[in-house]
């Protein structure tokens, strides 16, 4: 019997990264899952059926699209129908795009507002109502060392981040009483293939040893000049689901190497 045994799990834009990290600790630890993401059918299928055979729990994909808030109800819907509860709700689906503020362009800055902030507001608003009924909840959600410190060029991320940020202490507040838990986690830089992928083209750009582009570049904010690993922000994630954590509500919990100490 794992801490999440009989209960279900929603990750958004779970089909990689951080959020598929979450979903192995979390089926791990017992949960069926909800997956959420884009990518190829046919690798979203391994993935489901891997954490299917591998932890003897069910998973189901949802191919809600985060910009959609009715897609976004509906996945809710998909994991209370499939699995009868809807017990824990990771918000981590996110993307980047980096310019200067006169040049961004409007429609990025619409789709990370929605995809990083708004979509997370849809899901909570979703969910909540089957978890004060049955008495019991976890809310994550993933935000980042930018929700706590600004980057130049990035002005829709951290304005996104730091909103996940509020929102998180808002829900926090309104829930305390019904043993509902909302928190985020704020990683720094973590080692995923979004981030291993950028590189090459990285150490060509600048002419630099892949060394001296993870350390002078990408780890400039981080302290330890060490990555984050997937297993260590899904970790914390399940730690969160824990009854030890049942205190632990309106946190921003930082996994950043000392980015934001310093
Ligand atoms: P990733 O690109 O590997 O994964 C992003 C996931 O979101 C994918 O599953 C993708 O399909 C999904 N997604 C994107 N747009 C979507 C949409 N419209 N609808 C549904 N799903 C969508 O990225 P990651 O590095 O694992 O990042 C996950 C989260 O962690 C993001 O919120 C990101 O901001 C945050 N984060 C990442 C880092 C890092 O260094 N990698 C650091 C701090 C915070």
């Amino acid at each position: 019997m794992g801490i999440l045994t009989g209960k279900t799990a929603v990750i958004t834009g779970s089909t990689s990264g951080i959020g598929l990290a979450y979903a192995r600790a979390m089926a791990k630890a017992g949960a069926n899952i909800v997956l959420n993401g884009m990518g190829k059918p046919e690798d979203i299928e391994k993935e489901r059926s891997s954490i299917e055979a591998d932890f003897k729990v069910k998973a189901v994909h949802s191919p809600a699209d985060m910009t959609k808030p009715a897609e976004i109800a509906g996945m809710v819907a998909l994991g209370e129908k499939t699995f009868g509860s809807v017990d824990v709700l990771v918000n981590n689906a996110g993307i980047q795009f980096v310019a200067p503020i006169e040049d961004f362009p409007i429609e990025k800055w619409d789709a990370i507002i929605a995809i990083n902030l708004s979509s997370a507001f849809h899901g909570i608003r979703a969910a909540v109502p089957g978890m004060k009924k049955r008495g019991w909840g976890r809310i994550i959600n993933t935000a980042s060392a930018h929700s706590l410190v600004a980057s130049p060029f990035k002005s829709a991320y951290v304005s996104a981040k730091h909103g996940i940020a509020g929102l998180t202490k808002t829900v926090a507040l309104e829930v305390a009483t019904h043993k509902i838990t909302c928190n985020c986690i704020s990683p720094g830089y973590v080692w995923t293939p979004l981030v291993e992928k950028q590189i090459p083209d990285t150490m060509k750009a600048r002419n630099m040893t892949k060394e001296q582009v993870i350390n002078d570049v990408l780890l400039d904010a981080q302290p330890t000049k060490e990555f984050v690993t997937v297993e260590q922000v899904a970790a914390l994630a399940v730690y969160l689901c824990s009854d030890d954590a049942s205190q632990i509500t309106g946190a921003n919990l930082s996994m950043d190497g000392g980015w934001t100490a310093a």
